[in-house]
């Protein structure tokens, strides 16, 4: 069936206006300039249980409509954030503080409408197990009920759709908490999506951490998706325990990256750059901890610092710039710290480092730290912002075991211009996801997920799409 739905297109300042709350609420400020950006509201537990019944009520007919339908009503939701891009990715970048350009709001908005896309592109059929001429065994996915969904500050409107997307697909209505730091962003991409999405099927509830715990332990939702901290997510496996919950957790990382000795530093170089500080460091699945063989140690240092040098830093809303601020006061104060210690312990402050005391907004100067230790705070904490350390290493089992050495495994990568050796070390290493002469690059066609203590269940692609189902047998 065919539907016309009119795609309403809004200012940002329109956005702002239809997501504040008739009373109460807070201020949100903009981390580069101190500014005040709109309102949130401060939603209670009594409005996310009603948020929730709701959502149950809608969601037979959701069900109901079978794949097609729902995905068609996820392509007009794309067409909608497409057709109000630009109001979308200003709100973005005011409040989580990301540029307009580079890999920052324009990218993380496009990124929301081709994610709504492609899961609305997969084929998802029931599988037929057993068809032995004797028994017959299918595997079908049902829709789970409500799905929860509890989101970060890094790439808010993105990993809401991550959440959201696959979840309405398999015929779930959602709930979304958003972080206390981007609930506008969120809210925004909301209501534009529901313009187009029958009533009650999306819908967001604003609050503090009060709202994720309530969230997390709630009888009436069915499965959590959370991204975010190890940390909270340990938290929501305790809290979501008595109601069996099915989980999917994207937590934290601290991905390493190998420089295998053959590797062309020039055709890397930028490419290294981006793994690492896109997002201005502030991205889970980024470069953090960089290993270089010493035969290729100082040139691989010496073109990080001239491509960082070209990478203009500042307010999102500047065109130049491709660098934003921290997100927040508590994020610039972990990775001032984080380079503090790295700088007493000896090691050597390439370039950055001394952020500008009269500058408004929480910017950390980009920042790369050469010969330090493994065992250094920088290298084993996630640092998430734009402080990258590069440690040399001499053996190839020395590298591994390094990058092996931590609890969390979400990405990694290995440069070298001989793919099948790229390919043999890539093998060797404990992560969700290995990339080779890329970092970071994730694709709504393949799945995605974490090894270790940065979570279990995977995201993207029909393998994602099925994490979103209740997998039923029939047997005959
Ligand atoms: P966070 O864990 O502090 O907060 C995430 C969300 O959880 C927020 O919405 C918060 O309100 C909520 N929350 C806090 N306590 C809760 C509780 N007890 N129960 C339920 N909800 C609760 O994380 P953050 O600081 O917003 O994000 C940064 C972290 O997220 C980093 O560690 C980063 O690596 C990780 N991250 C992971 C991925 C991934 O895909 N693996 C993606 C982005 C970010």
């Amino acid at each position: 069936m065919t539907r016309t739905i009119d795609i309403g297109v809004f200012t940002t300042a329109q956005l702002l206006d239809a997501i504040a709350p008739s009373d109460g609420g807070r201020d949100i400020l903009d981390p580069a300039t101190g500014a005040i950006v709109g309102r949130a509201p401060e939603r209670t537990t009594a409005e996310l249980d009603a948020a929730i019944s709701r959502a149950r009520a809608a969601q037979r007919s959701w069900a109901q409509l079978g794949h097609r339908e729902r995905s068609s009503y996820l392509d007009k939701a794309a067409d909608a954030v497409d057709a109000n891009s630009e109001a979308l990715a200003e709100l973005l970048s005011r409040e989580q503080g990301k540029p307009l350009n580079g890999p920052n709001a324009r990218f993380e908005v496009g990124a929301c409408s081709s994610w709504l896309r492609t899961t609305a592109s997969f084929e998802i059929e029931p599988e037929k197990v057993v068809d032995d001429g004797v028994g017959h065994a299918e595997l079908h996915y049902r829709p789970l009920g409500v799905v929860g969904a509890i989101g970060p500050w890094n790439w808010p409107m993105m990993i809401t759709v991550w959440q959201v997307a696959p979840a309405l697909r398999m015929g779930n209505t959602v709930v979304v908490k958003p972080s206390e730091y981007t609930p506008l962003s969120v809210l925004a991409l909301a209501y534009v999506m529901n313009t187009v999405l029958p009533p009650d099927v999306l819908s967001v509830v604003a609050g503090g951490r009060d709202i994720g715990e309530a969230l997390s332990a709630h009888e009436g939702i069915d499965k959590l998706m959370f991204t975010g901290s190890t940390a909270t997510g340990k938290a929501i496996i305790r809290s979501s325990a008595d109601t069996v919950k099915r989980l999917t957790l994207e937590l934290g990382g601290n991905d390493a990256g190998i420089v295998l000795p053959d590797v062309d530093v020039k055709a890397v170089a930028q490419d290294l750059f981006w793994g690492a500080f896109i997002n201005t460091g502030q991205t889970c699945a980024a470069l953090k901890r960089l290993y270089v063989h010493e035969d290729v140690y100082a040139q691989v240092c010496d073109a990080l610092v001239e491509v960082a040098a070209s990478m203009p830093m500042g307010i999102g809303l500047e065109e130049q710039n491709v660098l934003g601020p921290l997100q927040n006061r508590t994020q610039f104060d972990i990775v001032a710290a984080l380079v503090e210690t790295a700088r007493e312990s000896g090691a050597t402050v390439l370039v950055g480092g001394d952020p500008a005391t009269e500058q408004a907004g929480y910017f950390y100067p980009t920042t790369l730290v050469a010969d330090i230790d493994n065992s250094n705070d920088l290298v084993t904490h996630e640092q998430f912002g734009p402080a990258l350390p590069i440690i040399r290493y001499s053996t190839i089992d020395e590298a591994v075991a390094m990058a092996n050495a931590l609890d969390v495994g979400l990405g990694a990568s290995v440069w070298s211009t001989d793919i099948d050796k790229a390919r043999e070390v890539a093998a060797r290493i404990e992560a969700g996801t290995v990339w080779i002469n890329k970092h970071g690059a994730v694709d709504p066609r393949v799945p995605f997920g974490g090894s270790k203590q940065s979570g279990y269940g995977l995201e993207f692609g029909v393998e994602g799409l099925k994490q979103l189902g209740a997998p039923q047998i029939i047997s005959y």
